[in-house]
């Protein structure tokens, strides 16, 4: 299985509970490594293009009001097969519809206060790690 980098997001809600701690716990115990890391207030310009692909959605405004409502801590995880795995931890996107166990299904409230962001796929994890550190 090839080594992959993702980017992964815990969200304002995943900070404002306190389990970053647990979150990265989880990624640890699969076997992902954390190689990068970062603390950090998103403004509006930074969450917009971050989500820039869902700009004609419907939720798109709200969503960029929630991630700037609190800090958010940004990670790249690496290690075998990272996009999917972490994709696996996380759950489904909607916390109802998430397996049990996942960390959505364990700590997510809502669609939107979701606990974490993760890469969908190989390409965007290749751009969402260098929008968040060009240097890596
Ligand atoms: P993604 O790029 O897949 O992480 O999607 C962006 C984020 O938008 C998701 O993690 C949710 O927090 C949010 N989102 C996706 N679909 C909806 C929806 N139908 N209503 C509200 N928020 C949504």
């Amino acid at each position: 299985m090839a080594t992959e980098r993702t980017l992964s997001i815990i969200k304002p809600d995943g900070v404002q509970k306190q389990v970053i701690g647990k979150i990265l716990t989880r990624f640890e115990d699969a076997g992902l490594r954390i190689v990068a890391a970062k603390m950090m207030q998103l403004d509006k310009n930074l969450a917009g293009s971050f989500y820039a692909v869902h700009k004609e959605r419907p939720f798109y405004n709200d969503l960029v009001t929630y991630m700037t409502s609190g800090p958010v801590f940004v990670s790249v995880l690496e290690g075998a097969d990272a996009v999917n795995k972490n994709r696996e931890l996380m759950g489904a996107t909607n916390p109802k519809e998430a397996k049990p166990g996942t960390i959505r299904a364990d700590f997510a409230d809502s669609i939107e206060a979701n606990t974490v962001h993760g890469s969908d796929s190989l390409e965007n994890a290749r751009n969402e790690v260098a929008f968040f550190f060009p240097d890596l």
